[in-house]
């Protein structure tokens, strides 16, 4: 499964992606109107800047909004490359916006109006808290507090009139309605989180977690798919876990179920049991009825393999007419009722009444053992599979429990079951 880590890296990095476009775009719009506007002298050089930056002004504010651009292209080469944006990288993006806003503010603005960059920068804080989550949000919020009191500081230093009482109120204003902004949209990017990881675990045939309704009451989209989704959830799994025509698992249904169960033998030190059965001579019964009739017996399997497990058992249809049935905290004993069960249930079942009226046996592996951990699945599955060709070579309609050695054994038959012994 992809980690929440690399899945979050994947998000910035899309995100970054698109937003490259805009910071393109603006990068090339600010820089020519910002000239444009100096050209034709409808904007000023700040005194600040004046006196500061004096004759390199134009030259540095091409060049900053030039280099901006080109960084967001390689920026863009970059990500679009390793497709992957960690917390650096987009902290480090949000941070080189600021910086260029703020420096378009101290060339273009005068003291009086450098309430203008916390203005945009409100604007971006909005983005990046939705797109990246909080921790980027606060550090350009601190960021942008800082830029402000600076510009303030190096226009006093350069003989502007710097009312501090008004700069503090305003810079209060911008962090309060900051605050709000971000708490307003609170959550929205941990809830639309926990949406993608419900989707992406539906996406792998988990549809075990709901979207939690009850903790998130907020009446906006993101909880009405949530609400969709859980509406749904139940229909897709069965579409997406269940055989339609046998009504039993399908492979990935089984898949699934049979490493959970082995998780939790393995957490509670108890045995799993796997039967293999697969149905005798099956080709025959499709050959002398045709296929539609092979299909409804395939059905009524389904119906009987159900009926004679207990309602923990896992019933799959793994192939064409192969079956499994997954026991948990089940004894080779116990198992071994089961398929005795089974095989005796099917020499006395009359399929497809009342007519054509097919008869039909099947042969069951079984295996039973503790779980150590989670990778003995396949050799559990691969000694069912033995434990059933034995019962098939050995005559079918039969049952045979695995034990170590038996493809090299003669199997002895004791009444129904067929025991491996040397
Ligand atoms: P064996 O006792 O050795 O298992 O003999 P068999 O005839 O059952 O085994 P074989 O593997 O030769 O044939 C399996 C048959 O099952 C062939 C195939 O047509 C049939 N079958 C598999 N899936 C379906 C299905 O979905 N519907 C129908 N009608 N038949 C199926
Ligand atoms: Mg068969
Ligand atoms: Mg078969």
């Amino acid at each position: 499964m992809i980690s929440e880590r690399s899945r979050a890296d994947g998000s910035s990095a899309d995100v970054l992606l698109w937003q490259t476009g805009y910071r393109l775009a603006l990068a090339v719009i600010a820089g020519i109107a910002a000239i444009g506007l100096r050209t034709v002298g409808w904007v000023r050089l700040s005194p600040v800047a004046d006196a500061i930056v004096g004759s390199q002004a134009e030259w540095l504010l091409g060049a900053v909004t030039a280099v901006y651009a080109l960084l967001a292209l390689a920026l863009r080469a970059w990500v679009k490359k390793i497709r992957r944006a960690g917390r650096t990288l987009s902290t480090l993006t949000v941070l080189a916006d600021l910086l260029v806003v703020f420096w378009l503010v101290f060339l273009l603005a005068g003291p009086e109006n450098y309430h203008l960059g916390l203005l945009l920068a409100l604007f971006s804080l909005q983005l990046t808290y939705v797109y990246f989550g909080r921790f980027p949000a606060l550090l350009m919020l601190a960021a942008t507090a800082a830029a402000y009191l600076l510009l303030n500081d190096l226009a006093q230093r350069n003989g502007a009139e710097v009312s501090w009482p008004s700069v503090l109120t305003t810079l209060t204003v911008f962090g309060i309605g900051s605050l709000l902004v971000t708490r307003v949209q609170s959550n929205l990017h941990e809830r639309l989180d926990a949406l993608v990881t419900i989707f992406e675990r539906a996406e792998e045939g988990d549809f075990t977690n709901s979207y939690d309704v009850a903790a998130d009451q907020r009446p906006d989209a993101i909880t009405s798919v949530g609400r969709a989704y859980n509406r749904m959830r139940t229909q897709l799994a069965s579409i997406v876990l269940t055989d339609p025509l046998s009504g039993c698992f399908n492979r990935r249904g089984f898949e699934q179920q049979f490493r959970r169960e082995l998780a939790r033998a393995a957490r509670a030190h108890t045995d799993v049991a796997l039967l293999a059965i697969d149905l005798d001579l099956f080709k025959q019964v499709n050959d002398t009825h045709g296929h539609l009739v092979g299909d409804r017996v395939i059905a009524e399997v389904g119906e009987l393999l159900r009926a004679s497990a207990r309602t923990d058992d896992v019933v799959a249809r793994t192939g064409g007419e192969e079956f499994m049935i997954l026991a948990p905290n089940t004894s080779l004993d116990g198992a071994q009722h089961l398929a005795l069960r089974i095989v005796d249930a099917f020499r006395r079942r009359v399929f497809v009444e009342p007519t054509p009226r097919v008869t039909l046996t099947a042969s069951v592996g079984v295996v039973a053992d503790s779980v150590p951990n989670e990778s003995i699945a396949e050799d559990l599955r691969a000694r069912a599979d033995e434990a059933l060709y034995a019962a098939k070579r050995s005559g079918r309609n039969r049952v045979v429990l695995w034990s170590s050695g038996l493809d090299a054994l003669k199997l002895r038959h004791t009444g129904e079951t067929t025991i491996a012994g040397h």
